[in-house]
C-alpha cells in the first residue's frame, strides 16, 4: 500500500513517513502543493494524506483538481484545530476524512486503515484467501493452523496480493505499490521477494496459492 503525504512542515512529514513505513506502507512525501499535485496526478497511490495550508498551492485546490480528473484515491485531510470551515470545505471538495492537528499517531493509523478498507472490497481487518489469513492490525499471517513469520516487505507484498486476489499483478505494478522508488526493471528484486514469500505461504501445502503467470507477473488465487 502506497501513501502520498503532502505536508510542508518537515517535522510532521518526517514523523508521518517514519511511522507509516514502520507499519509497512510505502511513503512518498511532497512538501508543497505543486509537488503534491504532480505526484497525485502522475503516480498511483492507495491513499493521500493532505495538509491544507501548503506553500505554492493549498490543499483544497489540489484536492479539487484531482477529483476533477476523476482520481478517486481516498484522501485524509489534516486541518488546524479551529478551522471548522476548512473541514467543511475539504469534505465538500472530495476529502474522505479529516484529522485535526495535533493528532495521535495511533488515531491517524486507524483512520488510514479504515480508508484503505473502504477503497477495497474487503471491509474486515482480517483478510482471507482460501485457508490463508492475514490480520492487518497485528500484521500476523496464518495458513491453516500454521503461523507464518513475515518480514516487513513480505507482509506488504502479501497484503497487496490478498487485496487483489485473482488479479494478475505485473512486476511494475507490484514494485510501484511496495517500493517507493522508480524501479529498475532490470533487477529481479520483486522475484526474489516473491520467491521467499511463496515458500512461506505454499511450502508443505498441496494447493499453491501464489502462482507465476509466465511473461506477465504473479497472481494469488483462491481457487
Ligand atoms: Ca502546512
Amino acid at each position: 500500500m502506497k501513501i502520498l503525504v503532502v505536508e510542508d512542515e518537515q517535522k510532521v512529514a518526517k514523523f508521518l513517513q517514519q511511522g507509516l513505513e514502520e507499519e509497512h506502507y510505502a511513503v512518498k512525501v511532497a512538501s508543497d502543493g505543486e509537488q503534491g499535485t504532480v505526484s497525485a496526478t502522475t503516480e498511483t497511490f492507495d491513499l493521500i494524506i493532505l495538509d491544507i495550508f501548503l506553500p505554492k498551492r493549498d490543499g483544497i485546490s489540489l484536492l479539487k483538481e484531482i477529483r476533477s480528473k476523476q482520481i478517486t484515491t481516498p484522501v485524509l485531510m489534516l486541518t488546524a484545530k479551529s478551522s471548522v470551515d476548512n473541514k467543511i470545505e475539504g469534505l465538500d471538495s472530495g476529502a474522505d476524512d479529516y484529522l485535526t492537528k495535533p493528532f495521535a499517531f495511533a488515531e491517524l493509523l486507524a483512520r488510514v486503515r479504515a480508508l484503505l478498507r473502504r477503497g477495497g472490497v474487503e471491509k474486515s481487518t482480517m483478510l482471507k484467501v482460501a485457508d490463508l489469513q492475514l490480520d492487518t492490525v497485528a500484521h500476523k499471517a496464518k495458513r491453516g493452523e500454521k503461523l507464518i513469520e513475515l518480514t516487513g516487505k513480505e507482509y506488504a507484498l502479501l497484503e497487496y496480493f490478498m487485496r487483489n486476489v485473482n488479479r494478475v499483478l505485473t512486476r511494475t505494478i507490484i514494485s510501484e505499490h511496495i517500493w517507493n522508488y522508480n524501479f529498475d526493471t532490470g533487477t529481479n528484486v520483486v522475484d526474489v521477494y516473491i520467491n521467499h514469500l511463496r515458500s512461506k505461504v505454499d511450502d508443505g501445502f498441496e494447493k499453491k496459492l501464489l502462482q507465476t503467470v509466465r511473461g506477465v507477473g504473479y497472481v494469488l488465487k483462491d481457487e
